[in-house]
Protein backbone atom coordinates (compact mmCIF):
# COMPACT_ATOMS: atom_id res chain seq x y z
CA UNK A 1 0.00 0.00 0.00
CA UNK A 2 2.87 2.41 0.81
CA UNK A 3 4.64 1.60 -1.90
CA UNK A 4 1.72 2.06 -4.43
CA UNK A 5 0.76 5.59 -2.71
CA UNK A 6 4.80 6.70 -2.76
CA UNK A 7 4.93 6.06 -6.71
CA UNK A 8 1.28 7.91 -6.79
CA UNK A 9 1.72 10.78 -5.09
CA UNK A 10 5.36 11.44 -6.16
CA UNK A 11 3.81 11.61 -9.81
CA UNK A 12 3.55 15.29 -11.24
CA UNK A 13 0.71 14.11 -13.00
CA UNK A 14 -1.51 13.37 -10.77
CA UNK A 15 -4.20 16.04 -10.38
CA UNK A 16 -5.99 17.92 -7.78
CA UNK A 17 -8.84 16.08 -8.29
CA UNK A 18 -7.08 12.64 -8.27
CA UNK A 19 -5.17 13.98 -4.69
CA UNK A 20 -8.49 14.67 -2.93
CA UNK A 21 -9.80 11.17 -4.09
CA UNK A 22 -6.72 9.62 -2.18
CA UNK A 23 -6.61 11.41 1.13
CA UNK A 24 -10.87 11.14 0.77
CA UNK A 25 -11.07 7.16 0.44
CA UNK A 26 -8.16 6.89 2.65
CA UNK A 27 -9.61 9.24 5.47
CA UNK A 28 -12.97 8.21 4.87
CA UNK A 29 -14.29 7.17 8.42
CA UNK A 30 -14.88 10.26 10.76
CA UNK A 31 -15.21 10.67 14.18
CA UNK A 32 -18.85 11.58 15.49
CA UNK A 33 -18.34 15.23 15.90
CA UNK A 34 -16.75 15.54 12.61
CA UNK A 35 -13.41 15.64 13.57
CA UNK A 36 -11.28 13.23 11.32
CA UNK A 37 -9.47 10.51 13.19
CA UNK A 38 -6.01 10.24 12.54
CA UNK A 39 -5.12 8.18 9.47
CA UNK A 40 -1.25 7.44 9.52
CA UNK A 41 -2.35 6.31 5.70
CA UNK A 42 -3.02 9.56 4.84
CA UNK A 43 -0.95 10.82 6.90
CA UNK A 44 1.84 9.51 5.33
CA UNK A 45 0.37 10.47 1.96
CA UNK A 46 0.54 13.67 3.18
CA UNK A 47 4.15 13.71 4.23
CA UNK A 48 5.32 11.87 0.86
CA UNK A 49 3.42 15.13 -0.42
CA UNK A 50 5.36 17.63 1.45
CA UNK A 51 8.70 15.95 0.98
CA UNK A 52 8.39 15.52 -2.92
CA UNK A 53 9.88 18.56 -4.34
CA UNK A 54 11.89 19.74 -1.05
CA UNK A 55 14.55 21.70 -0.87
CA UNK A 56 14.33 22.94 -4.63
CA UNK A 57 11.80 23.52 -7.08
CA UNK A 58 13.14 20.38 -9.20
CA UNK A 59 10.62 20.28 -12.31
CA UNK A 60 9.28 22.96 -14.58
CA UNK A 61 5.85 22.45 -13.55
CA UNK A 62 4.41 21.91 -10.25
CA UNK A 63 2.27 19.02 -9.15
CA UNK A 64 -1.05 20.74 -9.81
CA UNK A 65 0.32 23.08 -12.95
CA UNK A 66 -2.48 24.09 -15.58
CA UNK A 67 -0.06 24.41 -18.42
CA UNK A 68 2.28 27.20 -19.62
CA UNK A 69 2.50 30.80 -19.96
CA UNK A 70 -0.57 33.20 -21.90
CA UNK A 71 0.03 34.87 -24.77
CA UNK A 72 -0.57 38.09 -23.26
CA UNK A 73 1.76 41.13 -23.36
CA UNK A 74 3.81 41.20 -19.60
CA UNK A 75 1.87 42.72 -16.61
CA UNK A 76 3.51 45.21 -14.39
CA UNK A 77 2.71 45.90 -10.78
CA UNK A 78 0.83 48.84 -11.88
CA UNK A 79 -1.05 46.52 -14.21
CA UNK A 80 -2.46 44.68 -11.45
CA UNK A 81 -3.08 47.65 -9.29
CA UNK A 82 -4.88 49.30 -11.80
CA UNK A 83 -7.09 46.49 -12.61
CA UNK A 84 -7.71 45.36 -8.70
CA UNK A 85 -8.73 49.18 -7.89
CA UNK A 86 -11.11 48.73 -11.49
CA UNK A 87 -12.83 45.68 -9.44
CA UNK A 88 -11.63 43.63 -12.54
CA UNK A 89 -10.60 41.15 -9.48
CA UNK A 90 -13.25 40.00 -7.65
CA UNK A 91 -11.88 36.59 -6.30
CA UNK A 92 -8.26 37.09 -4.78
CA UNK A 93 -6.72 34.53 -3.61
CA UNK A 94 -3.41 35.54 -1.61
CA UNK A 95 -1.02 32.92 -0.36
CA UNK A 96 1.45 33.47 2.43
CA UNK A 97 3.97 31.66 4.25
CA UNK A 98 6.54 32.86 7.09
CA UNK A 99 7.94 35.81 5.71
CA UNK A 100 4.79 38.06 5.92
CA UNK A 101 5.55 37.32 10.20
CA UNK A 102 9.29 38.47 10.29
CA UNK A 103 8.33 42.00 10.30
CA UNK A 104 6.04 41.44 13.33
CA UNK A 105 9.60 39.69 14.83
CA UNK A 106 8.55 36.44 15.17
CA UNK A 107 11.91 34.85 15.25
CA UNK A 108 12.97 31.94 12.73
CA UNK A 109 12.96 29.10 15.05
CA UNK A 110 15.67 27.08 13.63
CA UNK A 111 18.06 29.28 13.50
CA UNK A 112 20.85 28.94 15.93
CA UNK A 113 21.03 32.07 17.77
CA UNK A 114 17.45 33.29 17.51
CA UNK A 115 16.24 33.52 20.67
CA UNK A 116 13.37 30.95 20.79
CA UNK A 117 15.83 28.28 19.16
CA UNK A 118 17.89 28.46 21.99
CA UNK A 119 15.23 28.66 24.64
CA UNK A 120 13.92 25.21 23.13
CA UNK A 121 18.04 23.60 23.76
CA UNK A 122 17.18 23.84 27.30
CA UNK A 123 14.53 20.54 26.18
CA UNK A 124 17.35 18.62 24.50
CA UNK A 125 15.62 18.71 21.30
CA UNK A 126 17.47 16.25 18.80
CA UNK A 127 16.95 18.78 15.88
CA UNK A 128 14.44 21.80 15.01
CA UNK A 129 11.90 20.03 13.17
CA UNK A 130 11.39 17.75 15.93
CA UNK A 131 9.41 20.07 17.91
CA UNK A 132 6.67 18.70 15.02
CA UNK A 133 7.29 15.27 14.99
CA UNK A 134 4.26 13.44 16.43
CA UNK A 135 6.31 10.59 17.50
CA UNK A 136 9.01 13.29 19.62
CA UNK A 137 5.68 14.88 21.14
CA UNK A 138 4.32 11.96 22.65
CA UNK A 139 7.23 11.41 24.18
CA UNK A 140 8.14 15.07 25.12
CA UNK A 141 5.58 17.67 24.58
CA UNK A 142 7.24 20.09 26.15
CA UNK A 143 9.59 21.90 23.67
CA UNK A 144 6.10 21.96 21.38
CA UNK A 145 4.33 24.23 24.13
CA UNK A 146 7.46 25.70 25.04
CA UNK A 147 7.07 27.53 21.10
CA UNK A 148 3.11 27.65 21.82
CA UNK A 149 3.78 30.12 24.90
CA UNK A 150 6.05 31.99 22.64
CA UNK A 151 3.64 32.40 20.17
CA UNK A 152 0.48 33.34 22.55
CA UNK A 153 -1.58 35.52 21.32
CA UNK A 154 -0.84 39.25 23.02
CA UNK A 155 3.24 38.50 21.86
CA UNK A 156 3.36 39.69 18.36
CA UNK A 157 1.33 42.03 16.33
CA UNK A 158 0.02 41.62 12.76
CA UNK A 159 1.88 43.96 10.28
CA UNK A 160 1.27 45.71 7.12
CA UNK A 161 1.07 42.89 5.09
CA UNK A 162 -1.93 41.06 7.41
CA UNK A 163 -4.16 44.59 6.59
CA UNK A 164 -3.19 44.67 3.27
CA UNK A 165 -4.89 41.03 3.06
CA UNK A 166 -8.07 42.51 5.40
CA UNK A 167 -8.49 45.53 3.42
CA UNK A 168 -8.68 42.86 0.84
CA UNK A 169 -11.50 41.16 2.09
CA UNK A 170 -13.51 44.57 3.31
CA UNK A 171 -13.29 45.72 -0.52
CA UNK A 172 -15.24 42.54 -1.17
CA UNK A 173 -12.08 41.40 -3.59
CA UNK A 174 -10.30 38.30 -1.26
CA UNK A 175 -11.91 34.67 -2.25
CA UNK A 176 -9.31 33.33 0.21
CA UNK A 177 -6.27 33.69 2.14
CA UNK A 178 -3.81 30.57 2.41
CA UNK A 179 -1.38 30.91 5.43
CA UNK A 180 1.55 28.23 6.21
CA UNK A 181 1.78 30.26 9.68
CA UNK A 182 0.62 29.36 12.87
CA UNK A 183 1.41 32.46 14.67
CA UNK A 184 -2.75 33.55 14.23
CA UNK A 185 -1.70 37.31 13.06
CA UNK A 186 -3.98 36.70 10.47
CA UNK A 187 -7.12 36.38 12.44
CA UNK A 188 -5.71 39.21 15.10
CA UNK A 189 -5.51 41.69 11.92
CA UNK A 190 -9.17 40.60 11.64
CA UNK A 191 -9.43 38.84 8.32
CA UNK A 192 -12.35 36.17 9.27
CA UNK A 193 -11.72 32.37 10.13
CA UNK A 194 -13.96 31.58 7.18
CA UNK A 195 -11.73 33.28 4.77
CA UNK A 196 -8.78 31.65 5.89
CA UNK A 197 -7.49 28.48 4.95
CA UNK A 198 -4.44 27.91 7.79
CA UNK A 199 -3.11 25.13 5.75
CA UNK A 200 -0.81 24.16 8.77
CA UNK A 201 -3.53 24.34 11.55
CA UNK A 202 -4.28 26.23 14.02
CA UNK A 203 -3.81 27.11 18.09
CA UNK A 204 -7.19 28.66 17.92
CA UNK A 205 -8.57 25.03 18.45
CA UNK A 206 -7.07 21.70 20.06
CA UNK A 207 -7.44 18.17 20.82
CA UNK A 208 -7.34 15.73 23.35
CA UNK A 209 -4.50 13.35 21.32
CA UNK A 210 -6.15 9.77 23.51
CA UNK A 211 -10.09 10.97 23.04
CA UNK A 212 -10.35 13.40 20.84
CA UNK A 213 -12.13 15.83 22.22
CA UNK A 214 -12.18 19.46 20.97
CA UNK A 215 -11.13 22.51 23.17
CA UNK A 216 -10.67 25.88 22.05
CA UNK A 217 -7.57 27.49 22.38
CA UNK A 218 -8.01 29.45 24.97
CA UNK A 219 -8.75 26.92 27.10
CA UNK A 220 -5.34 25.56 26.72
CA UNK A 221 -3.73 29.09 27.60
CA UNK A 222 -3.81 29.34 31.91
CA UNK A 223 -1.46 25.98 31.40
CA UNK A 224 0.48 27.26 28.27
CA UNK A 225 1.48 30.73 30.26
CA UNK A 226 2.13 28.60 33.35
CA UNK A 227 4.19 25.94 31.54
CA UNK A 228 2.17 23.05 32.04
CA UNK A 229 1.69 20.30 29.83
CA UNK A 230 -2.61 20.92 28.91
CA UNK A 231 -4.35 17.75 30.10
CA UNK A 232 -7.87 16.64 29.34
CA UNK A 233 -9.83 16.42 32.36
CA UNK A 234 -12.09 13.85 30.94
CA UNK A 235 -9.26 11.06 30.20
CA UNK A 236 -6.19 12.84 31.46
CA UNK A 237 -4.38 12.50 27.71
CA UNK A 238 -2.31 15.48 26.40
CA UNK A 239 -4.57 18.33 24.53
CA UNK A 240 -2.66 19.22 21.63
CA UNK A 241 -3.14 22.50 19.67
CA UNK A 242 -4.45 21.67 16.10
CA UNK A 243 -1.54 22.51 14.52
CA UNK A 244 -0.50 19.86 11.32
CA UNK A 245 2.41 17.99 12.21
CA UNK A 246 4.96 15.87 10.15
CA UNK A 247 3.03 12.28 9.87
CA UNK A 248 -0.27 14.15 10.04
CA UNK A 249 -3.02 14.82 7.84
CA UNK A 250 -4.11 18.35 6.45
CA UNK A 251 -6.78 20.11 7.63
CA UNK A 252 -9.97 19.23 5.62
CA UNK A 253 -10.15 23.21 5.49
CA UNK A 254 -7.06 22.75 2.89
CA UNK A 255 -8.97 21.02 0.21
CA UNK A 256 -11.22 24.28 0.18
CA UNK A 257 -8.53 24.78 -2.84
CA UNK A 258 -10.20 22.19 -5.53
CA UNK A 259 -12.98 25.11 -5.90
CA UNK A 260 -10.75 28.24 -4.41
CA UNK A 261 -8.16 28.22 -6.91
CA UNK A 262 -9.89 27.44 -10.31
CA UNK A 263 -12.01 30.40 -9.59
CA UNK A 264 -9.31 32.73 -8.66
CA UNK A 265 -9.00 35.95 -10.63
CA UNK A 266 -5.82 36.49 -8.90
CA UNK A 267 -3.32 35.24 -7.37
CA UNK A 268 -0.99 36.98 -4.81
CA UNK A 269 2.19 34.77 -3.18
CA UNK A 270 3.82 36.74 -0.14
CA UNK A 271 6.76 35.71 1.71
CA UNK A 272 7.21 32.21 0.83
CA UNK A 273 9.81 30.39 -0.34
CA UNK A 274 7.24 27.67 -2.11
CA UNK A 275 9.47 24.89 -1.30
CA UNK A 276 6.80 22.86 1.33
CA UNK A 277 4.83 21.05 -0.09
CA UNK A 278 1.58 20.20 -1.14
CA UNK A 279 1.66 24.34 -0.39
CA UNK A 280 4.04 25.09 -2.64
CA UNK A 281 2.22 23.53 -5.91
CA UNK A 282 -0.84 25.56 -5.12
CA UNK A 283 0.64 28.30 -6.91
CA UNK A 284 0.14 25.90 -10.58
CA UNK A 285 -3.26 25.33 -9.21
CA UNK A 286 -4.61 28.77 -10.99
CA UNK A 287 -5.79 28.84 -14.35
CA UNK A 288 -3.10 29.69 -16.96
CA UNK A 289 -4.70 32.97 -17.98
CA UNK A 290 -4.77 34.32 -14.25
CA UNK A 291 -2.35 36.78 -13.23
CA UNK A 292 -0.03 35.96 -10.17
CA UNK A 293 1.34 38.25 -8.48
CA UNK A 294 5.04 37.32 -6.28
CA UNK A 295 5.97 39.90 -3.72
CA UNK A 296 9.03 38.26 -2.09
CA UNK A 297 12.43 38.41 -0.76
CA UNK A 298 13.70 36.20 -3.96
CA UNK A 299 12.36 34.65 -6.82
CA UNK A 300 11.14 31.20 -5.98
CA UNK A 301 9.06 28.38 -7.36
CA UNK A 302 7.26 28.90 -10.81
CA UNK A 303 8.46 32.73 -11.20
CA UNK A 304 11.88 31.39 -11.21
CA UNK A 305 11.44 28.43 -13.27
CA UNK A 306 8.39 28.64 -15.53
CA UNK A 307 7.17 31.88 -15.67
CA UNK A 308 4.26 33.28 -17.27
CA UNK A 309 3.47 36.75 -18.95
CA UNK A 310 1.25 37.00 -17.03
CA UNK A 311 3.35 36.62 -13.90
CA UNK A 312 5.01 39.67 -12.05
CA UNK A 313 7.49 39.50 -9.37
CA UNK A 314 8.41 42.45 -6.61
CA UNK A 315 11.69 41.92 -5.07
CA UNK A 316 12.96 42.53 -1.95
CA UNK A 317 11.70 43.78 1.42
CA UNK A 318 8.31 42.40 1.96
CA UNK A 319 6.72 45.19 3.48
CA UNK A 320 7.91 47.47 1.41
CA UNK A 321 6.80 45.63 -1.67
CA UNK A 322 3.07 45.62 0.07
CA UNK A 323 3.86 49.14 0.64
CA UNK A 324 4.26 49.72 -3.34
CA UNK A 325 1.39 47.72 -4.37
CA UNK A 326 -0.86 49.54 -1.81
CA UNK A 327 0.76 53.10 -3.08
CA UNK A 328 -0.45 52.03 -6.62
CA UNK A 329 -3.96 50.72 -6.07
CA UNK A 330 -4.52 54.17 -3.60
CA UNK A 331 -5.51 52.41 -1.04
CA UNK A 332 -2.29 54.00 1.47
CA UNK A 333 -4.51 56.14 3.43
CA UNK A 334 -7.33 53.19 4.18
CA UNK A 335 -5.08 50.56 5.37
CA UNK A 336 -3.13 53.50 7.32
CA UNK A 337 -6.84 54.18 9.40
CA UNK A 338 -6.95 50.36 9.17
CA UNK A 339 -3.81 49.72 11.18
CA UNK A 340 -4.63 52.81 13.27
CA UNK A 341 -8.23 51.61 14.25
CA UNK A 342 -6.54 48.05 14.76
CA UNK A 343 -3.76 49.10 16.80
CA UNK A 344 -6.01 51.23 19.10
CA UNK A 345 -7.83 48.07 19.96
CA UNK A 346 -5.24 45.68 20.44
CA UNK A 347 -2.71 47.57 22.46
CA UNK A 348 -4.72 50.11 24.24
CA UNK A 349 -7.41 47.72 25.41
CA UNK A 350 -9.62 50.76 23.34
CA UNK A 351 -12.89 50.04 22.37
CA UNK A 352 -11.99 51.22 18.83
CA UNK A 353 -14.08 50.34 15.96
CA UNK A 354 -13.85 50.06 12.21
CA UNK A 355 -16.64 50.82 10.43
CA UNK A 356 -16.98 50.74 6.14
CA UNK A 357 -19.45 50.83 4.13
CA UNK A 358 -20.13 51.39 0.46
CA UNK A 359 -21.80 53.89 -1.10
CA UNK A 360 -21.71 55.17 -4.77
CA UNK A 361 -19.18 52.07 -5.36
CA UNK A 362 -16.81 53.70 -3.19
CA UNK A 363 -15.54 52.68 0.35
CA UNK A 364 -16.43 55.50 3.13
CA UNK A 365 -14.12 54.36 6.12
CA UNK A 366 -15.18 55.59 9.78
CA UNK A 367 -12.28 54.78 11.75
CA UNK A 368 -10.18 55.10 14.83
CA UNK A 369 -7.22 57.82 13.90
CA UNK A 370 -5.04 57.36 16.74
CA UNK A 371 -7.99 56.37 19.08
CA UNK A 372 -9.89 59.37 17.58
CA UNK A 373 -12.70 59.07 15.47
CA UNK A 374 -11.98 60.56 11.73
CA UNK A 375 -13.98 59.74 8.50
CA UNK A 376 -12.47 58.85 5.25
CA UNK A 377 -13.59 58.41 2.23
ZN1 LIG B 1 -9.24 13.18 26.49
Amino acid sequence: MCGVMASVASSSLMSPVRLSWLFGSLCSRRSANGFGRRCPAAGAAAALLRQSHSGVWSGTRGLFSHGGGASAEQLTLEDIAKNLREQQYKRVVVMAGAGISTPSGIPDFRSPGSGLYDNLQQYDLPYAEAIFQIGFFHRNPKPFFALAKELCPGNYQPNLTHYFVRLLHEKGQLLRMYTQNIDGLERLAGIPPEMLVEAHGTFATATCTTCRRKYEGQDLRPDIMSGTVPKCPTCKGVVKPDIVFFEEELPRHFFKYLTDFPLADLLIIMGTSLVVEPFASLAGAVRSSVPRLLINRDLVGPFASSRRNQDVAQLGDLVSGVQALVDALGWTQELEALMSAASCNNTRGVSGFLHITAEGGRLLFIALKDCRIRLLS
